[in-house]
């Protein structure tokens, strides 16, 4: 394929369309100087034909590589019969989609809606509607727990409870009714629990945070407390979950069911937005219509490919190779550990690599991988995350680890 150059000045395609992009595009952003024009499995093809592994595969929507041939197929099988009906009418996707993904969860029910930020503004609706309907929690007095560090999305209710100034800084008034807590700490979660509060919401690894692992035991302990208060504990797995963390809930690692499973980025395999509340009869039955919805939620395309995304859960394989791959990525960045890397946690095929500041900022070795072929992101101060699509293959992942290696030993 070829690209004509947009910008008469600019000769090189791809300065030309960050530059198209930079004027035309709001700056809410800032990507690394690669524009991508295909990809396949772990792979990326920029617009002058230069190849880069892709080792974050979309913060963990691209968990089965770009371009899965069976999701693709799901997907055209689907465009070729119907792709959006609203929710005024029913459709043939979504009572199947619903039964599988909540049988996926060992939970009843499915609300599906697309993004990961609407999955976490819907679960808190409906932990505040269950407060007020079942619990017996005093009108508009419903709090929630949330730890400090927290990553769940950009609009203003889930921005209220970020402990991030970037997140949050000239978009208040804020929404009330969350309580900040040390992520990790669960004495402080049952610290701060008291009449009016009705979840308990927090990352079982936290992603953006920089893949921070709490203590083992926190999420049991976490389970124990929501129960013993009668709180929901509700596990935002949007990017811990469906296979990544080398099973199909991070929260699985310590045995603990939530209440509730926040679900998205994956669940459409790369291919459509599709995110979901997954709950029991108890909790997502306390919504009835017109009380809340999504245009988009549900629709005949999203459930299509979730469906066969949930089906490649079923199999078991990505989750394993998560846990061969991540085990291998470990030892790894253990033989980095003293040669510029000063930290690391990995949890399945995920990584947060902290880097000797005196390197660079994150963002800079980001840069310097990106020159070598490798796609990274950082996340705070000098920390990166990497998270390739389960497809990789090993031979892909050693050489991506060769270019850090070879970028720190740069200094
Ligand atoms: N929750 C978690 C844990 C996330 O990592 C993210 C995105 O990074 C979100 C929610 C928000 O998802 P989205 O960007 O699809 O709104």
């Amino acid at each position: 394929m070829t690209y004509a150059p947009i910008h008469p000045d600019l000769a090189d395609p791809a300065a030309a369309l960050i530059a198209q992009e930079d004027e035309r595009g709001a700056h809410n952003y800032h990507p690394l100087p690669v524009v991508v024009a295909e990809a396949e499995g772990a792979w990326i093809t920029d617009v002058t034909g230069r190849r880069y592994l892709d080792c974050l595969a979309g913060y963990s929507a691209l968990n089965f590589g770009h371009r899965h041939p069976e999701l693709l197929a799901a997907a055209r099988a689907q465009l070729d019969r119907v792709t959006l009906t609203s929710r005024a009418f029913h459709h043939d996707q979504l009572g199947p989609f619903c039964a599988e993904l909540a049988d996926l969860a060992g939970k009843d029910m499915v609300l599906p809606m697309n993004t990961g930020a609407e999955a976490v503004e819907s679960a808190v609706k409906v932990a505040r509607k269950w407060g007020y309907e079942v619990k017996g929690v005093a009108e508009n007095q419903a709090t929630i727990v949330v730890a400090d560090g927290n990553f769940h999305g950009r609009t203003i209710s889930v921005v209220s409870f970020s402990t991030d100034p970037q997140a949050r800084s000239g978009f208040g008034p804020f929404t009330p009714g969350f309580r900040s807590v040390p992520y990790g700490d669960a004495a402080a979660i049952e610290a701060a629990i008291d009449d009016t509060t009705v979840a308990v919401l927090i990352e079982p690894i936290q992603g953006e945070g920089g893949v921070i692992i709490p203590p083992a035991g926190y999420l049991r302990a976490v389970r124990e407390i929501c129960t013993r208060n009668r709180v929901l504990f509700v596990a935002d797995e949007i990017q811990s979950g469906l296979a990544r963390a080398g099973t199909t809930f991070a929260c699985d690692h310590e045995g603990v069911t939530p209440d509730m499973y926040l679900l998205g980025k994956a669940l459409g395999g790369g291919v459509v937005p599709v995110s979901a509340v997954v709950a029991d009869r108890d909790i997502l039955g306390v919504l009835r219509p017109g009380e809340h919805g999504s245009t988009f939620g549900g629709n005949p395309l999203a459930c299509a490919v979730a469906r066969e995304v949930v089906r490649l859960l079923r199999t078991g394989m990505f989750q394993e190779r998560a846990v061969e791959l991540g085990a291998r990525l470990s030892s790894q960045l253990s033989a980095l550990a003293g040669h510029g890397v000063v930290g690391f946690r990995v949890r399945g095929l995920w990584a947060g690599i902290d880097v000797e500041p005196r390197i660079g900022t994150g963002r800079q070795v980001c840069e310097r991988l990106a020159e070598r072929g490798v796609l990274v992101k950082d996340t705070h101060g000098s920390t990166i995350r990497f998270a390739p699509p389960l497809v990789i293959e090993e031979r892909d992942l050693d050489w991506a680890i060769d270019q850090l290696a070879a970028v720190l030993a740069e200094g």
